[in-house]
């Protein structure tokens, strides 16, 4: 059984990322990226900082906009499109979920697509839908497609089911495997909370992709004998022996399946590093695009 170490292959990016970041820094350009964070969640404030500390390391402009709960529509609209314009803002997020009285759709429509790292965009979901290589792909999913790339787990007329069906993870994902070419190719299903007999749909597949937000909700019945596992999902358990009172683990039961698999993703050290990484290369792309090299 292969463990893919996430952390290993996110440090592999994030050095290709600072090697991109240095030759744009040769022609006077530095990658910039503004994270907003409406209010204050716990969780998101950590992602949040981690962005920040994460884009500084590799030397970029990294401008962070903590903002109060009670921060209105118009006003988030306004920093959104003050970002828009300023030049030295290459990558803008909008941490999500927002308070519950912000429209984080209309949110995400603000953003310029051309700056809209994360990929959540309706021009960028349609590229990614059209296989336009021209848009910005999420940065999970792209996380996703890097580990099994790594890990030498060829997709090619293998059978990936992907367990999860949200924009940001599971539709994206299903779209990356079924994409022409090499890390594509895939026959893919998508399974959700509606499938029947999901444990059978998920057993037939040569490589899993788990975005369920359960603790432990894929084990032993639904992995097959050889299968390859990507665990996208990172759920706190509360756990009286840890020093926080919790530990985190995926949506799949690791010690339950990982004899029968033949590649599968820690939690955490899997999935998780490579986010951050490949908003930081999409950050890099963007600064790129905005600064072609003549000729
Ligand atoms: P969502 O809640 O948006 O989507 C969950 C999906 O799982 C839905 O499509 C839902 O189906 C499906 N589902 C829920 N219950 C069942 C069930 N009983 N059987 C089958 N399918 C089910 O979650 P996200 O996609 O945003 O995230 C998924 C997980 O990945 C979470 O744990 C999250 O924390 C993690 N995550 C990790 C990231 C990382 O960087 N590693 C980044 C993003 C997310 P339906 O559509 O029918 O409701």
């Amino acid at each position: 059984m292969q463990r893919i170490d996430g952390a290993a292959i996110a440090a592999k990016v994030l050095e290709e990322t600072r090697a991109r970041a240095v030759a744009l820094a040769e022609r006077g350009i530095r990658p910039g990226l503004a994270v907003v964070l409406v209010g204050d969640d716990m969780a998101s404030r950590a992602y949040v900082r981690s962005k920040d500390r994460r884009a500084a390391e590799l030397g970029f402009h990294s401008v962070k906009k903590e903002l109060p709960a009670s921060t209105t529509q118009a006003e988030l609209l306004a920093v959104v499109n003050e970002l828009n314009r300023d030049p030295a803002v290459h990558g803008i997020l909008v941490q999500s979920p927002p308070p519950p009285h912000i429209d984080e759709a209309e949110i995400v429509r603000a953003i310029d697509p051309c700056k809209d790292v994360d990929g959540f965009h309706p021009v960028n979901v349609g590229k990614l839908a059209m296989d336009d290589p021209t848009g910005f792909v999420p940065c999970t999913p792209l996380g996703c497609i890097r580990l099994l790339a790594e890990a030498g787990i060829e997709t090619t007329g293998r059978r990936a089911v992907i367990v999860g069906r949200s924009m940001i993870v599971g539709k994206p994902m299903a779209l990356l495997l079924m994409r022409k070419g090499v890390g594509g190719d895939a026959t893919v299903t998508v399974a959700h909370s509606r499938s029947r007999d999901l444990a059978a749909i998920v057993r037939s597949a040569d490589i899993v992709i788990a975005a369920v937000g359960r603790p432990h909700f894929l084990g032993a019945e639904h992995i097959r004998e050889g299968a390859a596992v990507i665990d996208v999902g990172i759920n706190r358990v509360d756990d009286s022996a840890a020093p926080k009172g919790y530990r985190l683990v995926g949506d799949v039961d690791y010690d339950a399946v990982a004899d029968r698999c033949a590649a599968i993703t820690p939690v955490p050290g899997g999935v998780g590093p490579m986010t951050i990484a490949m908003l930081l290369s999409n950050t890099v792309t963007a600064a790129e695009r905005f600064n072609p090299r003549p000729g």
